[in-house]
């Protein structure tokens, strides 16, 4: 950086090399052969309200379309497409409008009581039927996802799901933004979640894991698609300031010299171990679900019922918490106790983690009548 320029100069006025240099590596990382371009921000709810603006400026378009049990932040665009009313919501309305909410492929809770594979994925044909009786495809400038559900609890969809919507979008002339704010970086056990679905958005969001720990957030996109806005339109202060930027390409150099997807594979796969042990012994446990080392257990009264215990998993997370392990709930329900631990845990402290978590279930289970009747099936 030149000598006497201040760092609250934002990129649009003094380019500086750390950012140009994150832009392109995003621009390689993400899915899609196709010219693109980055714009940084400073949290994720931030990128979400720039892609929104983006894909408006480029369709000439208002509406935008969100899933149920979505989470997409705490400003108000990002309010109006997050789903979940407590504590999210409730108490801050009006959210900005032409916001249209769809149903999301939650196969253990289907809207339409379908079961995958013989529904045909109707959540996501769904679309079309939309497109007739709630909003004409000609307004919507895109439809926004988590490729996994984060806060709504780990939810993945079944492999086509992504695929059918994006067809969808595309013959209507509807942009698909992915928003990997959490699913992003190597979490799911491939760079981008949307990866595991073959798919190429033509935006995604990313934030958290990218500045690792220091504010930054990101949109890459279709170049012709980034261009849209105006100069001026689009940027900030401090977004994409040069030390958080800085902080990111050493997270990118990070895994250029370490394998975290392997290793993100790796923590899937022995937490699964352990989940489907406690899966047998446990009753209360309704879905083990998940994508690399994303993974969730939802919690119910019983199997048949799958009725939602949102009590008992507070019991769970406070036992976890007092016995030295930080676990955080997720779900609609509040009924999901979700594992998203830092991918460099060794195996021997993601063990001690969930030797702790068994324990804080067995606590629980022991005081329910059915749990000496399940332990000895
Ligand atoms: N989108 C998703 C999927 C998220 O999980 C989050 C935060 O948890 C956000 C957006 C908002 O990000 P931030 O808290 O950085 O504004």
């Amino acid at each position: 950086m030149p000598r006497g320029i201040s760092q609250s100069i934002p990129v649009q006025v003094t380019p500086y090399e750390s950012y140009i240099r994150l832009a392109e590596r995003m621009n390689r990382i993400t899915p899609g052969n196709f010219p693109k371009k980055t714009l940084f921000l400073n949290t994720g709810a931030e990128a979400v309200e720039n892609a929104i603006k983006i894909a408006r400026a480029h369709t000439g378009r208002s509406g935008v379309i969100a899933f149920e049990d979505a989470f997409h932040g705490r400003t108000m665009m990002a309010l109006a497409l997050t789903s979940k009313t407590h504590p999210y919501k409730a108490g801050f309305a009006p959210f900005p409008p032409e916001v249209y909410r769809v149903p999301y492929a939650y196969c253990y809770r289907c809207s339409y009581s379908l079961k995958y594979p013989s529904c045909d994925v109707y959540c996501a044909r769904h679309l079309e039927d939309t497109f007739k009786r709630v909003v004409a495809s000609e307004d919507v400038a895109a439809v926004i996802a988590e490729p996994v559900l984060g806060e709504g609890g780990f939810v993945a969809p079944p492999p086509e799901f992504f695929r059918i919507v994006m067809d969808i979008c595309h013959k209507h002339g509807v942009l698909f933004i992915a928003d990997e704010v959490q699913s992003g970086f190597g979490r799911t056990g491939k760079m981008f979640a949307c990866e595991h679905y073959g798919i190429e958005p033509d935006m995604v969001v990313t934030a958290k894991s990218l500045g690792g720990g220091l504010p930054l957030a990101a949109v890459t996109g279709r170049a012709e698609i980034m261009d849209a806005p105006g100069p001026g339109g689009l940027g900030g202060t401090f977004a994409g300031n040069p030390l958080s930027c800085a902080a990111a390409n050493a997270v990118l150099d990070v895994f250029e010299r370490e394998d975290l997807l392997a290793r993100a594979n790796s923590i899937g796969n022995r937490f699964n171990q352990r989940a489907e042990n406690w899966q047998r012994r446990f009753e209360i446990i309704g879905d083990v679900r998940g994508l690399g080392a994303m993974r969730a257990l939802e919690l119910v009264k019983s199997r048949e019922t799958r009725e939602p215990v949102p009590d008992e998993t507070k019991k769970i997370t406070q036992y976890c918490y007092e016995h030295g392990l930080i676990t955080i709930t997720a779900g609609t329900y509040a009924n999901v106790i979700r594992v998203l631990v830092p991918l460099v845990i060794t195996d021997e402290q993601l063990d001690e983690a969930l030797d702790i978590l068994e324990s804080a279930l067995e606590m629980v289970s022991s005081t329910r009548p059915a749990f000496a009747e399940v332990v000895s099936k």
